[in-house]
């Protein structure tokens, strides 16, 4: 995407990203406090956490809050929990980014491990959910919040092998869709970014023999993040985004 910024574009903003402890959310965080925004992390290792709050101390000087929730043990009243700490600390919220995110098991649907899959969806699917219901007070605060889930080609297109994270990404972009509708009138856009292939822990699992080289960085995908967080972007919704259009799903080669 060819989007040029303004650099104070997010100035005032109080931008919320889940999984800002590496990997894309990581990035979108460390980008969205450099364009001017108050930033919120969210994450389960309180070290990394830390880490990525003093690096956006000392980029911008500005101080970047952050909040302990693991997805893998958060249900709906924790989250309801996590909503209202939140509302003690900010007046609003005029971005959520949803990146935090699981693989699972890349194999057969016959061999797709219960236990597995049900992770996967506790973490992709039902989490996102309760925390959106959480945040969703704070949301309808913001004179034009921008509400950002993270999907996948798989999230459009089935493909054999990707069982619970394909199906996870289905009902994911099934949640965008619904939220959209029914904030249509109101200050609130919903949509979502399908990142493509990027170079991350998360894609370097799915696919070890690839050479990363030939993947787009976190950083490369940025202009996209930004547009749908800032003014420029505010008449969008109920649509999904691909951060590298034209990009053939699948191994780099
Ligand atoms: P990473 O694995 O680099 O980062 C995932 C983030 O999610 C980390 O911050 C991680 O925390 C957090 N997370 C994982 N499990 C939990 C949990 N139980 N509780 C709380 N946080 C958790 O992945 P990416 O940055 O690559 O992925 C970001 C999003 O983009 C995901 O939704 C992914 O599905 C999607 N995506 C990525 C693609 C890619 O090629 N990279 C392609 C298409 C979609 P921790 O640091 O503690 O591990």
């Amino acid at each position: 995407m060819h989007y040029q910024p303004k650099t104070d574009l997010l100035e005032n903003r109080i931008i919320l990203i889940t999984g800002a402890s590496d990997g894309i959310g990581r990035e979108a965080a460390l980008t969205y406090a450099r364009y001017g925004a108050s930033v919120i992390l969210v994450g389960r290792n309180e070290e990394k956490l830390r880490a990525v709050a003093r690096e956006i101390n000392t980029r911008t000087q500005t101080m970047a809050q952050w909040l302990v929730l693991d997805y893998d043990s958060a249900n709906a009243q924790t989250c309801q929990q996590f909503g209202q700490r939140l509302a003690s600390q900010v007046p609003r919220l005029d971005g959520v980014l949803h990146s935090a995110g699981i693989l699972g098991d890349i194999t057969p649907m016959s061999e797709q491990n219960p236990q597995v899959w049900e992770r996967v969806m506790q973490v992709n699917v039902n989490v996102p959910f309760y925390l959106t219901q959480a945040l969703l007070p704070l949301l309808l605060k913001s004179q034009a919040a921008s509400l950002v889930f993270t999907s996948s080609s798989v999230g459009r297109q089935g493909r054999a092998g990707w069982g619970a994270y394909a199906v996870s990404k289905f009902a994911t972009e099934g949640m965008m869709q619904v939220l959209a509708e029914e904030y249509r009138h109101r200050n609130l856009r919903v949509n979502t970014i399908n990142p493509g292939g990027t170079r991350t822990k998360m894609r370097a699992s799915a696919f070890p023999q690839e050479d990363p080289d030939k993947l787009k960085t976190p950083r490369d995908l940025m202009p996209l993040y930004l547009w749908l967080m800032g003014d420029d972007s505010r008449r969008k919704t109920g649509m999904c985004f691909d951060a590298q259009p034209g990009r053939k799903p699948g191994i780099a080669e």
